[in-house]
């Protein structure tokens, strides 16, 4: 049985002094042995991030296809690795949205994620309009069954996040029974992709979780833990979702 898996992007944010926050996050980390934790901070904080945390996961927010070559400005998944990174974050809406990604791209950026010995979060999700348009189900499970790595032994090491793209910043988050409608879809496609191991793959819903709303959207059916942005950059509202998951135990 997988524990609640809560990660934090941190997207274009983070400064070295923005460290005392993962600190204060993996300090705290110790007090809730019943939730599994994980930081994405910008790839120039990744290795200074590991060296400063113990119990939680870092990652990186992408990574390129190519493992190394003339690639002005990219990172590969072998870098990432080498710079201390357990995981790494692909498909993202704002990649898919600013970058053209493609579910090919990011299958290919998945499967080279794996091929480095990283695990790795495949984003997918819809646009308001294509919910509006009744289309939201076949969309993401499209773009699932079209992202995730194949091959054999992939499950253990593959966590899917259901981002609706109009919930990630907004403040506006869809109600409990269409995140378990999505989230049983999702589960549908991993177990056809995989076999019985895709019943194992994680599913993380996000998109504005935050600790007010945490406990109601993590309870919900398939839903595995939770990919967080703006409230993950402070340790009061990231141990705030934690707490709102699993409340603390006594040390
Ligand atoms: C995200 O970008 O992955 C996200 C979920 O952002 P926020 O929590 O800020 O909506």
């Amino acid at each position: 049985m997988n524990l609640p898996y809560i990660v934090g992007n941190w997207k274009m944010n983070g400064l070295r002094a923005t460290l005392a926050e993962a600190r204060a996050i993996d300090r705290a980390a110790a007090r809730y042995p019943k939730v599994e934790m994980a930081l994405a901070p910008p790839a120039t904080l990744i290795s200074r991030m590991r060296e400063v945390v113990q119990t939680i996961d870092v990652g990186g927010q992408d990574c390129h296809v190519a493992e190394n070559g003339a690639y002005t400005g990219d990172i590969s998944a072998a870098m990432l690795k080498d710079a201390g990174a357990e995981f790494a974050i692909v498909g993202h809406s704002e990649r898919r949205q600013s970058y053209g990604e493609s579910d090919e791209t990011v299958r290919a950026k998945a499967t080279s994620a794996l091929d480095a010995g990283l695990s790795v979060i495949v984003c997918v999700g819809e646009t308001e309009a294509q919910r509006d348009a009744g289309e939201a189900l076949n969309i993401v499970t499209a773009q699932v069954a079209a992202s995730v790595p194949q091959g054999d032994d992939i499950a253990p090491r593959l966590s899917l996040a259901y981002e609706p793209v109009w919930a990630i910043g907004t403040g506006r988050v869809p109600s409990v029974d269409d995140v378990e409608a999505m989230h049983r879809a999702i589960r549908e496609t991993l177990v056809a992709a995989y076999g019985k191991p895709g019943k194992d793959v994680r599913i993380l819903y996000g998109g504005s979780v935050k600790p007010d709303n945490a406990a109601e959207l993590l309870s919900a059916d398939e839903v595995g833990g939770a990919l967080v942005g703006g409230a993950s950059l402070t340790a009061e509202s990231f141990i705030g979702i934690v707490e709102a998951v699993s409340p603390a135990e006594a040390e």
